[in-house]
Parts: structure tokens; sequence; C-alpha cells
């Protein structure tokens, strides 16, 4: 029972609510810092990558309402793999860890902030991953942010491939070990770069299991026979891959067959597990147990809220139950893929739901994904610097709650809208 009644509220909110101060501090560094701000927005406007965010107005799904309009928007861009983000089961079951463990913890873990449920969800992870034990947090930022620096010391190594997620990149740059990055997907050079970390006390691999802007899949049988030949670890980010990659969705690993050959998984709860939020290292247990010690984004962070955990928790028991949907994504990955090949579009990648539709314009692509949009299809345009100069596209992403017939529809609209940009004779 609450017993902090209304007044205890009223004191909380102070008399200030609702009323903004339009500035704090001294006022000219307050002058100064607004100038300097504002020229920078004025800067990324005109390199034109200004990043607009549309207003969902209902569950994010298949089928979406945007605020102030389109109803009825077929959603390609979320990465909703699954569609487990609004299933009715994930749903109740984060209604019902709401009520029966509160909102949240307010602690960290090792203080008042680990109830049963994060100690099943963590034992939940290990055993879909086939691992000795895992670790949870905030974000996969978090849980990227926190590895290298708490595993790696001046005396190791660590091999990044150059186009790995921002946040590797973040916490690679965080710790203090020797870094290599190697070109993208390419065995030689990784294999040259292993050569010059032998000198080094421990070398560990760091790679994207599948890379979102292209959908491709690192090649890690490949990457773990070099590992072998060097005697290095390897590490993979998951998240465009758990849940559905692999014939029981276990990820790249299992796809590949080497899930006994790499070392540490982490992946995120926020896209194809439920998509609410919340990330993860798998792994070997004393690892897993010196993160808890020394991970700093998990040692001085909130624990993650109880209908969070309760979602990614029933999105791991429905995928142990069944591979079904996870096959059912890929049977829509797959029509999605052939009839835009057979309509004349390149995409790049291959059997992964992230399908870009590659372009080479940044305008072309802007203008196509409008387009689109017009068409009651959200999808998303993406150009330098996010992905390289003449290499702009358009990322589309399938979920297993797609019908054929939106695939259909997505596939006529680019078809139409291809033809009257020129993209398509
Ligand atoms: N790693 C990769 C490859 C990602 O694509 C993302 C999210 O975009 C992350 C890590 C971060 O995951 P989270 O949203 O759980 O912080």
């Amino acid at each position: 029972m609450w017993r902090g009644g209304t007044a205890a509220w009223g004191l909380l909110r102070g008399g200030g609510a609702g009323s903004p101060r339009a500035a704090s501090g001294t006022a000219a560094a307050v002058v100064h810092l607004r100038q300097r701000l504002e020229k920078e927005l004025e800067d990324i406007r005109g390199a034109g990558t200004w990043k607009n965010e549309r207003v969902i107005a209902s569950r994010q799904g298949p089928h979406l309402r945007l605020a102030g309009g389109g109803a009825g928007i077929l959603n390609f861009c979320a990465n909703n793999y699954l569609g487990l983000s609004s299933h009715p089961e994930v749903i109740r079951a984060a209604v019902e860890a709401l009520e029966k463990f509160g909102a949240g913890l307010s602690s960290v873990r090792f203080i008042c902030g680990t109830q049963s449920i994060h100690k099943d969800l963590e034992e939940k992870i290990a055993r879909f991953h086939q691992r000795e034990d895992a670790i949870l947090y905030a974000s996969c930022f978090d849980a990227n942010a926190g590895i290298f620096e708490a595993l790696l010391t001046p005396e190791d190594a660590v091999l990044s491939d150059e186009l790995n997620h921002a946040s590797i990149i973040d916490g690679i740059r965080l710790c203090k070990a020797n870094k290599y990055r190697y070109k993208h997907m390419d065995m030689q050079d990784l294999e040259a770069k292993l050569q010059e970390a032998q000198k080094h006390r421990l070398r560990l691999v760091a790679t994207d299991g599948a890379f979102s802007m292209d959908g491709d899949i690192a090649p890690l049988r490949e990457i773990c026979q070099l590992a072998q030949k060097y005697d290095a670890l390897v590490f993979i980010d998951e998240c465009h891959a758990t849940g559905f990659l692999g014939p029981n969705g276990r990820g790249t690993d299992e796809l590949l067959g080497v899930m006994d050959k790499v070392t540490i998984i982490n992946s995120t709860l926020g896209k194809a597990l439920g998509g609410a939020a919340g990330g993860y290292t798998t792994g070997p247990k004393p690892l897993i147990d010196l993160l808890r010690q020394r991970s700093r984004p998990y040692l001085f962070s909130n624990s993650l809220p109880p209908a969070v955990v309760g979602c990614a928790s029933k999105a791991l028991d429905l995928l142990m139950e069944s591979n079904a949907i996870a096959q059912s994504m890929a049977a829509k990955t797959q029509r999605f893929r052939s009839k835009m090949t057979a309509a004349g579009f390149t995409i790049s990648g291959k059997d992964h739901p992230i399908c870009p539709v590659m372009l080479g314009d940044a305008r072309l692509a802007a203008v196509m994904a409008e387009d689109m949009l017009n068409r009651g299809i959200y999808v998303i345009g993406f150009s330098y610097p996010v992905v390289p100069k003449g290499k702009a596209r358009i990322r589309v992403q399938i979920s297993a709650v797609h019908s054929d017939e939106d695939i259909d529809r997505c596939v006529e609209a680019f078809t139409e809208v291809g033809r009257k940009h020129g993209a398509l004779p």
C-alpha cells in the first residue's frame, strides 16, 4: 500500500510545475550556448543529415496510425522481426510483472535492485543461447559499452570489423587494449591483423553477427577458424540475429554451426525479443561474474523495470516452445527479396529480414521513401554519413506479422515509385 498521499505528491511537483524557465545560469553564458547550439543545428540541416521523428499514435506493429493523420500505414521499418512487440501474451506478461513486482526498483542491481524475475530471465537467456550464464543491462548499447573495458587491459588486443555498430566502437574506445580495425568482413585483413596482434596477451575478435545497414551476415565460420589458428576469442553482437537466425532462432552462431566456437554474445531485448528495452551479455560464468563486479553501465545504472523483464521473458518462452514464428518470418523475407529482385531492384545482403533496396543517389532514396509513405508504406531512406557516399538506400525490414498481401502491396508500391522516379526502366 502506497502511503505518500496526495499532499506528498504536491510537494514533489513544487510550485513551478508547468512553467519552464526560459534560461538558467549567467545570461551571457546562456546566450553563447544558444548561439553555438543553433549554429550546430543549422549545420546539420545544411548538410542534409537532419533526422525527423515521425510520431506513431498506435501500438508498434505491421499496421500503424501516425499522429495527425495516416491510419492503416504499413510499417516496414521496425526491428520487430517476429512481431512480438504487440503480441497479446507478451503484453499480458508485462502487465502481470508490473502488478506483481511494481513499476521499478529505484536501485542498481547490487544495492537492492535484483528481483527473482531478473535472475530467472538471466537463466533463461543463458539456456536459450546454450551458454553458462548471462547478465542483464538497460540496453545492448550499455552491454557493449561495459564489456571491453572490464575484460581487456593494455596487455590485450581487440580486433574489430570496421562496420561494427556504434556501441561496439564506443565500448572499444573506453578500453585500454591495443586496437585493430579490419576491413569489413575481409578475412585476409583480419588474418594480417591477428598476426600483428600475436605479441599481445589475449586477442578478442569483435563483430556484429548481422550488419544492420547491409543485411549481410558475418563470415563466422572463417572468423572462428582464424581465431582458433591465432588463439583468439570471438565476440558477436547479435542484435539483428537473436530470435530468428538459425534453425531455432538462436542466432548467427547457430545459423553457421559455430555455437561452440563463439565465446561471448551481446544482444538486445529491444528488437525481436518483445521490443521493449534491455540488453545482455551471455558467455562463460567467470566473465559474467566479473562483469557484475566491474562493468560500469551495470554497476551504476538502474535495474530493468519488471514490465520490461516480463516482456522479454515471455518472448523467450514463445521462441523456446516453437520455431514457427521465426520460420514464417524467413518465408516472408524470401517472398519480398525474390519479388523485388524480379521487379528489377538490387537488394543487398542475403536471407536476412533487413532488405536494403540499393538506389545509390541520396536524393532519390529520400524522395522515393516520401512517395512510398504517400502510398501508405512506411520505409526510411539512408544516405551518407549513415552509409558510404553513393550507396544510398531504402531499408525495408520484414516481420513475421506481415501478411503475404502486405509484402505484395509493398513490392507494388516500390515498383510504381521506382518507375516514377527513374530507379526502374
Ligand atoms: N548493437 C547493434 C548491432 C544494434 O543495431 C543496436 C541498436 O540499434 C544496438 C547494439 C543497441 O541496442 P539497444 O537498442 O538494446 O541499446
